[in-house]
């Protein structure tokens, strides 16, 4: 009896794990479609010196024109294709798209950066850094240190010798690297110690209740000691008010992206964006007052 039971039990679970791998092959055809069609656009948000005011670069995150759905965030359809086939397909056109951008804005006199997101699974590929020096030929006249990868700080756990190793290629490029979500993977500081990536990026849900939290102010205290130990430039995400630009200001993190400073936004809007945007005196006094 007990025995039928579980047989059903597995029938069952079959038959959810039958509908899943389904959809999530349904979705992938969508987006692949949606990759032919046209339907896939970067958008940028500003990265500000929070002190100086100044723009120090873009972070291009993906958005998807879907036809019945309208913008979708990468929440909405990343999930699907991790791991899958076309998470490379679409990793190279979010580089080309990036780096297209940033060819196109400094023949505009916007000399930008901008960061790209990419996954575990595309950065372990054997040719990842192979392909990379493929990619950048296209695009001679983008300094090669204006284009910098973020990956995910779990990202290496699966292997980290050879992600160390297709860093260096990659870094030998001249690409730079920045450790995305940085203190909500595993082990932090052995990762830290041995991965070759320049800029740690201080996870948004540490910088949210910093002010009431005393456990997440520990914490972006402790990330902001070590990018300075370990000599990484950092940046803060998440920024939505002044208030948390004032404290990052006062515990010595100056570079911050955020809903505060600027949501993403297409291209176009960027440019106009970055050409209008005087700094925020609220935070430059802040930094003044407590620094010098
Ligand atoms: P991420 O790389 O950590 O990017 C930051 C996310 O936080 C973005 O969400 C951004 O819109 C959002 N954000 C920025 N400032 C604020 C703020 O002040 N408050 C709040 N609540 N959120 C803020 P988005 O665009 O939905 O992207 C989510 C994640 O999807 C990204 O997290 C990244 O891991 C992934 N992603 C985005 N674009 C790409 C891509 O082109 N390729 C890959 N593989 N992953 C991508
Ligand atoms: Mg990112
Ligand atoms: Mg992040
Ligand atoms: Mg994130």
């Amino acid at each position: 009896q007990a025995k039928e039971q579980g047989r059903n039990g597995y029938r069952i679970f079959d038959a959810e794990h039958d509908r899943r791998r389904r959809n999530r092959k349904e979705s992938q055809e969508r987006l692949q479609l949606a990759l032919a069609h046209n339907e896939l656009q970067l958008y940028y948000q500003p990265k500000v010196n929070m002190r100086s005011g100044q723009v120090v670069g873009a972070e291009a995150l993906l958005r998807w024109h879907h036809p019945q759905h309208g913008v979708l965030a990468p929440g909405a359809f990343l999930a699907d294709i991790e791991d899958s086939e076309l998470d490379i397909p679409l990793g190279e056109w979010v580089l080309r798209t990036a780096l297209a951008q940033m060819q196109y804005w400094r023949a505009r006199g916007l000399l930008q950066g901008v960061s790209v997101n990419i996954s575990a699974f595309h950065l372990q590929q054997p040719d990842f850094a192979h392909r990379m020096a493929l990619i950048l030929q296209d695009y001679p006249d983008v300094p090669r240190d204006m284009l910098e990868i973020e990956v995910l700080e779990s990202t290496a756990l699966s292997d980290l010798e050879r992600v160390i190793s297709l860093m260096r290629e990659c870094q030998a490029l001249g690409v730079r690297f920045a450790l995305d979500d940085f203190g909500t993977g595993y082990s932090s500081l052995l990762y830290l110690k041995r991965l070759p990536a320049d800029k740690l990026k201080i996870d948004q849900s540490f910088i949210r209740n910093m002010h009431e939290d005393t456990d997440d102010l520990a914490i972006v205290q402790g990330i902001i000691g070590l990018s300075g130990a370990f000599n990484r430039h950092l940046v803060a995400e998440g920024v939505e008010t002044e208030e948390h630009g004032k404290l990052l200001l006062y515990l010595g993190c100056e570079v911050a992206q955020g809903y505060g400073i600027a949501r993403p936004m297409p291209a176009d809007s960027f440019f106009d964006w970055v050409r209008k945007w005087q700094g925020n005196p609220a935070w430059e006094y802040a930094g003044r007052q407590r620094w010098s």
